[in-house]
């Protein structure tokens, strides 16, 4: 290393050497200062040639203690490629001893540290590679020499270095130099640095809370999503701003009068200056109006962030309107649900295990106590009566596992003796943080007494009925008799007088013996009316479509005189009196075809669909219809609408049909259009009951 240097040379590495923190090109300045002194000396030197041998040895020791001694790696190569220098940090960072290295070219040493990874070729390549790039480098202050390169170690390890290159030339020849620092540690160190600095962003990006990050002076740093959506402000028109004057924006001093800038500009102050404020201690609450104009209640937190130069602020907003809402509701919803039970005319009590923790006004009253304090602390079963006692236990130890119980009736020992029934219902809850029972009782004796009463009353009616219908039985029997014998006289009185022609006595024998038949009818309608409980038999599975076939059949004259289209949908089978039902149907379709319109056949559809557990069959005409004011009345017994020569009948078919549908356990009604037509309904229990008379 000797020899003189172009002005080039030294640009070049002075230029490397002044690159901001970049302590190998400091060293070589260094060197090269010196290596000028020594160029000047051996100038001087070559003046007098007997010393130049000595002094260049010397110097050539010095530049070698030199290049051992520094950290960074320096390689020097001739223009053949032909390594003259590997310094111990070459050693330390390639891991090629010094010996191994020299006098090898740098292709050569290249190739034992290409990484697996490399997809630019064989050693040869991959360094022309980097080389090119460190000579298309620009090498102005402006920019970094650096290169980074990936090399592989001997060990198989992949380590990163910075590589920066120079070159001189002495006596015409030029010579190259790399000089490399192994910033594999440095690079992982700034990798985490980073990677938890985007773990943090993305925390704090992502929390719920609203959170603001200022610097040592109160500007705004850092402005979370939550934030943007709390207030309404972007991020970007808020990062850079002081605190004080962004709150100043969104939020008003709790105070009359106060300038909101002034006010938080005193609170900044004072976070930005004392790490004990009482901010840093308490939880705060405060008002946020947001830009739409919605006004959010929150929860402010601030914390500091120490640095070197002082501390950094942070603050957590936690919007809590909602919280604050459920809490008044909550409130409001317990005020309310005390004084309903205050207010109560039914005794509420709270117990657990039977011992009373809560009791209100309404079970101070039932047990005929002063106050409900008084009963508090009692043991509720040592009122209840010896009879209820197996039964109340049972449900409340129901009660305790949260099985839902059914009122109850129980018998309960007042202060006085006397025994009262209340009906007590239950249900577990948490009364003061922990498991109870809270009970409902009601005073139910004279609801007792009155049910006792309706049920005698109901027995006696139900009984009377009994007798009134065995009377009208008997009576319709006997009656047939005498009426049978008026018709026969009055017939045998008028074959009598028929010589007599104009005989008054002729018209009124013929008044007597019709309307004697037609007493004879209706006696014999109202004991078949009489005989559908009396005389129905038991229930059996009836398929109704093989009933509607055979009330067909009988009512086929009527049909084709009519001109009839019966139609009908899959009817089910039923429990039921099966000649009964073919009474209902007889009487249903006999109908529907005798009042049909003037001129027009008459269409008849028969259905039936399952709802909540019934059948519920229809029978839909086209016929007459029925005016609205008489969709019951046709149901009672010898109710028409019509003249008995516009359309013959009786009114017994169905008052009939509906006494047979009861007796069944379904019930019977009409929807009709007047003029248009009219549907029959009635329903029967998908499950019959037992057959009743
Ligand atoms: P009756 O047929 O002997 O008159 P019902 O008890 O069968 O007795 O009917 C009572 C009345 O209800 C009938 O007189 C008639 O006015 C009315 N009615 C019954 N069925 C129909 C129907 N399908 N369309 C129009 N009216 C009807």
């Amino acid at each position: 290393m000797s020899g003189s240097r172009k002005r080039r040379e030294e640009d070049r590495s002075d230029s490397a050497a002044g690159a901001p923190g970049s302590p190998p090109a400091g060293d070589l300045k260094a060197e090269n200062e010196a290596l000028k002194r020594e160029i000047t000396a051996l100038k001087a030197s070559l003046a007098a040639p007997e010393g130049y041998e000595a002094v260049l040895e010397e110097s050539d020791e010095k530049f070698r203690n030199l290049l051992q001694g520094i950290y960074e790696g320096i390689i020097l190569n001739d223009d053949k490629g032909v390594i003259l220098e590997w310094n111990t940090g070459m050693e330390e960072i390639i891991g090629i001893s010094r010996d191994d290295a020299i006098g090898r070219t740098i292709f050569e040493v290249a190739s034992r540290c290409v990484p697996e990874s490399n997809d630019a070729g064989d050693g040869k390549k991959w360094l022309s590679a980097i080389i090119d790039t460190l000579d298309r480098t620009p090498t102005s202050r402006s920019h970094s020499p650096h290169l980074e390169i990936a090399v592989k170690h001997p060990d198989g390890a992949l380590r990163t270095i910075e590589v920066k290159n120079f070159y001189y030339t002495v006596l015409g020849r030029t010579f190259y130099g790399g000089i490399v620092r192994d910033i594999t540690d440095l690079k992982m160190i700034l990798e985490n640095l980073s990677e938890r600095e985007d773990e943090l962003n993305n925390l704090i990006q992502s929390s719920s809370d609203a959170i603001l990050l200022t610097d040592e002076e109160g500007r705004i740093t850092k402005f979370n999503k939550a934030q943007e959506r709390l207030t309404g402000l972007a991020a970007d028109e808020v990062v850079g701003l002081p605190a004080w004057e962004f709150q100043a924006l969104r939020s008003s001093p709790k105070g009359p009068g106060l300038d909101p800038l002034t006010w938080y500009k005193e609170i900044w102050d004072r976070l930005l200056h004392d790490e004990n404020d009482q901010f840093y201690r308490e939880i705060v609450e405060d008002d946020i109006t947001s830009t739409t104009g919605a006004v959010h209640h929150v929860q402010v937190r601030a914390f500091r962030i120490p640095t070197k130069k002082g501390f950094r602020v942070g603050a957590i907003v936690r919007d809590i309107t909602d919280l604050k809402r459920t809490e008044v509701a909550l409130l409001e919803s317990e005020k309310k649900y005390r004084t309903l039970i205050e207010m109560s005319p039914d005794a509420i009590v709270i117990h657990d295990g039977g011992i009373i923790l809560y009791a209100n006004p309404a079970t101070a009253h039932l047990f005929h106590a002063s106050h409900p304090e008084n009963i508090i602390g009692r043991d509720a079963f040592t009122i209840i009566h010896p009879d209820s006692q197996a039964i109340s236990r049972t449900v409340a130890e129901k009660d305790k596992e949260g099985i839902s119980t059914l009122p109850t009736e129980i018998q309960v020992i007042r202060k006085d003796g006397t025994i009262m029934t209340v009906e007590g219902r239950g249900r577990r809850i948490q009364y003061q943080g922990k498991p109870a029972i809270e009970v409902i009782l009601r005073d139910v004796t004279e609801r007792k007494k009155s049910e006792q009463q309706l049920r005698e009353y109901a027995a006696n009616l139900k009984r009377s009925n009994e007798d009134l219908e065995l009377f009208a039985y008997i009576a319709t029997h006997d009656l047939q008799e005498p009426i049978r014998g008026i018709v026969a006289y009055s017939q045998l009185l008028l074959a009598e007088c028929r010589s007599d022609h104009s005989s008054q006595t002729k018209k009124y024998l013929e008044n007597i013996a019709r309307d004697g038949l037609r007493l004879n009818t209706l006696v014999a309608d109202l004991r078949e009316y009489l005989r559908v409980r009396s005389g129905g038999r038991p229930f059996a599975p009836t398929d109704m479509e093989r009933i509607l076939q055979d009330t067909l059949h009988t009512l086929h004259r009527q049909v084709t005189e009519t001109q009839a289209t019966i139609t009908h949908d899959p009817l089910p089978i039923v429990q039921a009196d099966s000649s009964q039902m073919t009474q209902v149907l007889q009487n249903l379709l006999a109908n529907a075809m005798k009042f049909q319109q003037k001129g027009i056949a008459p269409t008849v559809h028969v259905s039936a669909s399952s709802l909540d557990g019934m059948w519920q069959f229809s029978v839909r005409d086209n016929g007459v219809g029925i005016p609205e004011g008489y969709f019951e009345k046709i149901f009672i017994l010898f109710e028409r609408l019509y003249p008995r020569d516009t359309y013959p009948g009786t009114g017994l078919g169905l008052a009939l049909c509906k006494r047979i549908v009861e007796r069944h356990g379904g019930r019977m009604w009409v929807e009709s259009d007047e003029g248009r037509g009219s549907t029959f309904y009635f329903t029967l229990p998908v499950t019959a009951p037992e057959s009743s008379v």
